[in-house]
């Protein structure tokens, strides 16, 4: 079983940011280009996702949920000593060391059973490749990947954008917050009841107002993730240090708001439908 990977799964899927190739495709929305814009030229390239392979973007994405990525990056660390970063080892270590090897992640055991999981589906379905793996379609990979045991939708998206370099956009508990202070709608109406836009609908919101580029997602989920950790926090968020500033409606934005808009919205209330929502990820 173990002797059925493929050896060289080395290279991470890594995209420059758009802001720095030449022919970069022109953002359709004007509002999203526009913060997009602003948050690039606040704080530059993210560099996401840290990881040597993809196999190891794998793990970390597998790793940081519901944790943050401090912690995440003594179990890589292990992991890479103890030279289990890739599909085959993973499969072969057993499932105690492994627990233990990735303790500091927390809830190890259910993390391990995941990783377990992960690299079984790998050599079921191919081959043990993550090459292979890269070349399915995105309506193919991603609905397999949310049928393996504890990969959520934020989570199989981490994975489809940053470790395989599908144009999937990662939505996160920063997102919604950020839209949802700026006025957008993230509700849906129907026969005069309203309900939050689940995680699939805001990112089919972001996907519909962007252009299918993979480099471009990849840099602006990151660059959301900075903003939502520095700025946008769930109680008193420091609007006056924000490069969104400018983009918050009148209303909240007023003379007396600059510096802390109202906070509509609870920590709670922020949480998506996914395993990794609550997480801080990679800075
Ligand atoms: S901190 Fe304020 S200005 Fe920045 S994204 Fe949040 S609500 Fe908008």
């Amino acid at each position: 079983m173990c002797d059925r990977y493929c050896a060289n799964e080395t290279t991470v899927a890594s995209q420059p940011h758009p802001a720095a190739t030449p022919e970069r495709a022109p953002l359709r929305s004007n509002s999203f280009r526009e913060y997009y814009e602003a948050l690039f030229a606040a704080h530059g390239p993210q560099h996401w996702w840290p990881g040597r392979t993809s196999f190891e973007v794998i793990v970390g994405a597998i790793l940081v949920q519901n944790t943050s990525w401090t912690n995440v990056e003594p179990a890589i660390e292990r992991l890479r000593r103890e030279k289990l970063l890739t599909p085959r080892a993973i499969e072969c270590v057993s499932l105690p060391r492994l627990e233990k090897l990735i303790h500091s992640s927390g809830y190890f055991r259910q993390k391990a059973k995941k990783l377990k999981a992960f690299v079984k589906f790998l050599r079921d379905e191919y081959q043990g490749s993550i090459a292979k793996m890269a070349r399915a379609e995105t309506q193919t990979l991603r609905p397999q990947l949310l049928a393996i045991h504890g990969i959520g939708p934020e989570t199989a998206d981490s994975i489809l954008l940053y470790a395989v370099g599908h144009p999937v956009f990662v939505v996160d508990a920063y997102a919604r917050r950020i839209l949802e202070r700026h006025g957008h709608q993230l509700h849906f109406v129907r026969d005069g009841k309203s309900r939050p836009l689940n995680y699939e609908e805001i990112r089919q919101l972001f996907e519909r107002e962007l252009p299918r580029d993979p480099r471009l997602y990849n840099e602006f989920h990151a660059l959301i993730v900075q903003t939502g950790k520095r700025y946008c926090r769930p109680k008193n968020p420091i609007c006056g240090g924000c490069p969104l500033k400018t983009f918050l409606p009148n209303e909240i934005a007023g003379p007396t708001s600059l510096t802390e808009a109202p906070s509509t919205i609870s920590p709670s209330s922020t949480s998506l439908t996914s395993s990794n929502s609550s997480a801080s990820v990679p800075a």
